[in-house]
């Protein structure tokens, strides 16, 4: 097989960086661009020295031409509720001029395009466990919007584009994930509790804590998105660990994990925050023969030593 060429947005987020080790790790060369406005530089340090891998400071709001590219990964975005937040109208850009940009580039050199979408485009479902087919709840003027509404219309888009112009693409629903390069103050529940377990302080549980999230390790997560790459399926496909936990049993998996004794305290729930969220895989399992393999006790483990080098970062520089 020849190489391939592959364009990543996002390269230097989360999970932008992991898909770039996957893929050069199974021989193809990477194109990574990123606007750096929520990625690091730090996310792809080890990979300097890789003769396979470039980088460029890119904001894919703008057109933008990489040359001949294979596949394109679309996985630019702020991603955690507190930086799309902050970074409304920017979240709303990236997810509707910036998903065309890089529809355009697919459909100029007959690529594959692969969109990471999001199980927020279910809001706070009414189904539960919720499956593809599924429209949603969200609400599109809310303090979610700007990043459910673009998300929502990067679909259409992308359905759009399958459908006008017959670009190979693929969506992926991603669910909560988690591991090592997830920043580290970036309000995620995961990321929030594990330092604050390892600093010693109290873990803040907004609301009662008994709203759920269904937690997926990023290697799981990279392996369902790079078989869903690889596939002729055009619609939606949710990629997620269906075991389901309350935020409660979450924290207590952190405190055991790090071996703290750290108190629970309360804080308000921010407003339209998911009462529940859980993926029915069924369509990952049939159509990928994908299923998750790393549990929450796991995958927390595996995470450890990151979250334990952040917080000797932040003392070093305190
Ligand atoms: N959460 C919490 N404490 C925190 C951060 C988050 O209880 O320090 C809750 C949050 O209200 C939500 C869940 O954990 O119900 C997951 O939040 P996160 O920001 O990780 O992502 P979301 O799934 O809401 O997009």
């Amino acid at each position: 097989m020849t190489e391939r060429l592959v364009l990543v947005t996002g390269a230097a987020g989360f999970l932008g960086s992991h898909l770039c080790d996957a893929l050069l790790a199974q021989g193809d060369r990477v194109i990574g661009v990123d606007n750096l406005c929520t990625g690091t530089l730090e996310n792809l340090s080890h990979l300097s020295n890789e003769s396979r891998f470039s980088f460029e400071q890119t904001d894919i709001i703008y057109p933008f031409d990489p040359g001949h590219v294979d596949f394109v990964f679309n996985m630019a975005s702020p991603a955690s509720p507190v930086d799309y937040m902050r970074l409304g109208i920017e979240t709303l850009l990236v997810g509707s001029a910036g998903t065309i940009n890089t529809l355009e580039i697919a459909k100029k050199y007959g690529a594959g395009h692969l969109h990471a979408s999001t199980s927020e485009c279910y809001g706070d479902p009414l189904v539960h466990p919720q499956v593809e087919s599924y429209w949603g709840n969200v609400n599109p003027i809310g303090p979610r919007s700007v990043y459910d509404e673009a998300k929502r219309f990067s679909e259409a888009a992308v359905a759009a584009y399958h459908r006008y112009h017959g670009v190979n693409t693929h969506l992926v629903r991603i669910f909560n994930t988690y591991g090592p390069r997830l920043q580290p103050n970036d309000g995620r529940v995961i990321s929030n509790l594990m330092m604050q377990a390892l600093r010693g302080e109290p873990l803040t549980i907004y609301g009662d804590g008994s709203q759920t999230r269904s937690f997926c390790y990023c290697s799981d997560l990279i392996d369902g998105i790079l078989r869903l790459s690889r596939s002729d399926e055009h619609d939606p496909v949710n990629i997620g660990n269906p075991d389901e936990f309350t935020i409660l049993e979450c924290a207590r998996e952190v405190l055991s994990v790090v071996g703290s004794r750290s108190e629970l305290v309360f804080k308000p729930l921010p407003q339209d925050d998911p009462t529940r969220r859980r993926p029915n895989i069924a369509r990952a399992q049939t159509l990928l023969g994908w299923s998750p393999t790393v549990t929450l006790r796991d995958g927390l483990e595996r995470s450890l030593e990151y979250f334990t080098r952040c917080v000797a970062h932040e003392n070093a520089h305190a």
